[in-house]
């Protein structure tokens, strides 16, 4: 039967396969075969999420004040709670009504951005390696992708001088994200000052993704897009409480900055959705004024985990340098295996899960993501099946697949 008629629209095959699609299917698979698998590909956080934030939701459930519809905009208790966060953190002034909106993840903020601010045929500026949702939501939308491919000789931040001049004069938007994913890179606040100065001379909306505000080890504060004067005037930043509040399946979020660009955003919301509920924002709010040891014990759980891995993968003959923020490590494949064979290879052989570099542009070949959401004692697992697998950096032993993502 010809099926031409249920093909989706263009804007959807204008998409690139969805990776971690692929190897959710190949997980599957695996876990088909009795392999037990050790899963560091996804940025999916390991722990509950805090007790005094279920405990609020549970309260807040019992009222049935919140059982409607929750305003368009988000509570006015939430967002006043989001620029009181805001303030606490970074000393900087938001009003709550305009500055501030409520999302439904900031993934679905970062893609609606897109569809409210690019036409087809515009010019985005997305690096290479990026969060999918920074590439996705302009192909949704029509734009065409000019890549800042990230390198490790610029400690993978963007080389904003080499991004030409005629370029920059006609890209709409910049998509950025420090601390990194899938890097784990983080940017010293000149250069949040470089690209505030470029966004405003070139004219490019700014969009900085901070997922990983408070993910930082070692005394480290990740800075903020609107710490930077004149950035409000240019650019809008997103937050998320699913990684630092292991909140993901609650899908909480929220941007703040440049009141005309959060108004697009919402009038296209204001066509698509209600919201959050009620419930979980009051519960939200309480998690942005847990006290700061809840932060600490976080933050002492991931760097614990990182310090391991990173003196395990050296005993595999791996040099991964010591990240200072988010929950992943960014390792070299072995020389000369693709990235696709080599996260492959590693899961058939070990049942271990990394995420390929590519799965995030074609910036990230040659490269993995393996993410720090495991206990030490799988974690360990982990390196012992690796080295009994044989595979090390310099000598992987690969064997031949005929599974492609
Ligand atoms: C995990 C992640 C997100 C998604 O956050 P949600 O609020 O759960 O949608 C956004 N950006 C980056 C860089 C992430 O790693």
């Amino acid at each position: 039967m010809n099926l031409s008629w249920l093909t989706p629209a263009d804007r959807l095959s204008a998409l690139p396969p969805y990776v971690f699609a692929r190897l959710d299917e190949l997980k599957a698979r695996a876990r088909e075969q009795g392999l037990d698998l050790i899963d560091l590909g996804m940025g999916n956080p390991d722990g509950p999420t805090p007790q005094p934030v279920v405990e609020s939701a549970i309260a807040a459930l019992q009222d049935s004040a919140n059982h409607g519809y929750p305003p368009f905009e988000g509570t006015a208790s939430f967002r006043r709670a989001i620029t009181a966060w805001y303030l606490r953190r970074y000393g900087v002034e938001l009003d709550p009504d305009g500055e501030a909106l409520p999302l439904l993840g900031s993934k679905e903020g970062l893609t609606h951005l897109a569809i409210a601010y690019i036409n087809p045929g515009d010019l985005v500026l997305v690096p290479s390696p990026a969060y999918p949702a920074h590439f996705r939501g302009p192909l949704i939308a029509g734009g065409k992708i000019h890549s800042l491919i990230l390198k490790p000789e610029n400690d993978w931040l963007i080389d904003l001088a080499a991004i030409p001049d005629a370029i920059a004069e006609r890209a709409k938007i910049l998509y950025f994200n420090y601390p990194n994913n899938p890097t784990a890179a983080t940017a010293p606040r000149e250069f949040f000052e470089d690209i505030v100065a470029f966004a405003r001379r070139h004219e490019i909306l700014l969009v900085h993704d901070l997922c990983y505000a408070e993910l930082a080890f070692d005394g480290y504060h990740p800075t903020s897009l609107l710490e930077i004067p004149g950035a409000k005037e240019i650019g809008v930043e997103f937050h998320t409480l699913s990684k630092t509040y292991n909140m993901a399946g609650w899908r909480v979020g929220f941007v703040v900055g440049n009141r005309h660009i959060i108004q697009g955003l919402r009038t296209l919301k204001t066509n698509l959705d209600y919201g959050i509920f009620a419930a979980l924002q009051t519960a939200a709010e309480t998690a942005l004024q847990l006290p700061d040891v809840y932060l600490h014990e976080v933050q002492a759980r991931y760097r614990t985990r990182r310090d391991f891995l990173i003196e395990g993968f050296s005993q595999l003959g791996w040099k991964i340098p010591k990240t200072r923020a988010t929950m992943y490590l960014w390792a070299p494949c072995p020389p000369g295996v693709g990235s696709t064979d080599f996260a492959l290879s590693v899961l058939q052989q070990t049942g271990v899960v990394v995420t390929p570099g590519n799965a995030f542009g074609a910036g990230g070949e040659g490269y993995m993501r393996i993410s720090l959401i495991a206990e030490c004692d799988r974690l360990q697992q982990a390196l012992q099946r690796l080295h009994q697998a044989g595979i090390r950096y310099e000598s992987a032993v690969m064997e031949p697949t005929d599974v492609t993502l």
